[in-house]
């Protein structure tokens, strides 16, 4: 079944001369590696390829190809959409989600599991690690093999959806993967240096201020950080700063769940992990409207901070115990 979905989409990408593709707001390396790459190979292959993300151009990531062309509307021709990385429609974007439906075809390619298939074709795989494992399918059915800038935009995605090969979504077949996108030009050592090694001071106190704030809740085993846009002002850090910090909070020993809350122009993101899949993240999310995977979710909450802070601990503690029972 998957299979045929590669194929297919192969198939309909090379006879399109024009492409959008898109990822979500909010871009990881994943949404923006798995995006870049299949329009870099598009390009080189003569097709007329647009990549956009309602973000824009995130300084941070300006050092994987094809970012800084990145634009934030669709062009005008309307034959085919590819969208990446996005577990529903609505991660696109406000303001682009609504030109969704002027697209004759849509191309939903995915790992998320609360991937609802929105696409006219869908290559949707939630055992895969990161889009990018998927996008690698991609290239392979298009034919025309996987170029250095192509390799580096993907390793950068495999890399950091897996927690740099840590979580357990890492399999061999992620080990092949890296290995052929190494193969295909991809500099591990640069591309961490990129991603791991180049925090601005701002970043590093941001995180610094958040963590010392922690507090365990559940009897240890889960942890809330928070920041506020007081924070982020005092220290000069910009939204995107605050990635990092709830994985930091999750690695504490004893503890299975943390949640941060993050203030962002009015709304909370609420980013949450588990350090094991059977503590599953994804279903709190669902309760307050989000998604994601198991051991990374989130959702966005609009009403007074304290509703959702008195909400939490129960709703975690009620993960928590079904999470024991899946062990016992
Ligand atoms: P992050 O915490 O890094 O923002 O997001 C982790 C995962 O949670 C993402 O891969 C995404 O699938 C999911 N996620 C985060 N925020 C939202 C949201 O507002 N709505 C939905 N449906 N999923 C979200
Ligand atoms: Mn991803």
């Amino acid at each position: 079944m998957t299979a045929a979905a590669v194929a297919e989409i192969g198939a309909v990408l090379r006879r399109t001369p024009v492409v959008s593709v898109v990822s979500h707001y909010n871009p990881d390396a994943d949404a923006y590696g798995s995006s870049c790459a299949l329009t870099l190979a598009l390009r080189r292959l003569g097709r007329t390829a647009t990549c956009i993300n309602e973000s824009g151009i995130l300084p941070g990531y300006r050092f994987l190809p094809g970012v800084p062309d990145v634009v934030t509307s669709f062009p005008s021709d309307r034959e085919l959409l590819v969208v990446v990385d996005c577990g529903d429609r609505h991660r696109i974007g406000e303001s682009l989600k609504g030109e969704l439906s002027s697209f004759k075809t849509v191309i939903n390619i995915d790992h998320h599991a609360s991937n609802d298939s929105f696409g006219t074709l869908n290559y949707v795989v939630p055992t895969a690690s990161s889009t990018a494992e998927l996008i690698v399918d991609v290239l392979e059915a298009l034919g025309g093999g996987i170029a250095a800038d192509e390799a580096t935009c993907l390793f950068a995605g495999l890399c950091t959806d897996t927690g740099s090969f840590r979580y357990s979504s890492t399999t061999a077949r992620t080990f092949g993967t890296a290995r052929r996108l190494v193969e295909a030009g991809a500099s591990p050592h640069r591309i961490a240096q990129s991603l791991f090694s180049n925090d601005s001071l701002a970043l590093v106190r941001l995180h610094a201020e958040a963590l010392c704030g922690l507090e365990l809740i559940a009897g240890g085993r889960a942890a809330i950080v928070r920041v506020t846009t007081e924070m982020f002002a005092r220290h000069g850090a910009v939204p995107e700063d605050a990635d990092g910090i709830v994985e930091r909070a999750r690695d504490v020993r004893g503890v299975e769940i943390a949640v941060l809350l993050k203030e962002d122009a009015g709304v909370w993101r609420v980013s949450m992990r588990s350090k094991d899949p059977r503590f599953d993240v994804a279903a709190v999310a669902a309760k307050f409207g989000g998604g994601g995977h198991r051991a990374a979710a989130g959702f966005r909450w609009r009403r007074p901070v304290g509703e959702l802070e008195a909400l939490l601990p129960g709703e975690i503690a009620a993960a928590l115990a079904a999470g024991d029972a899946c062990a016992a």
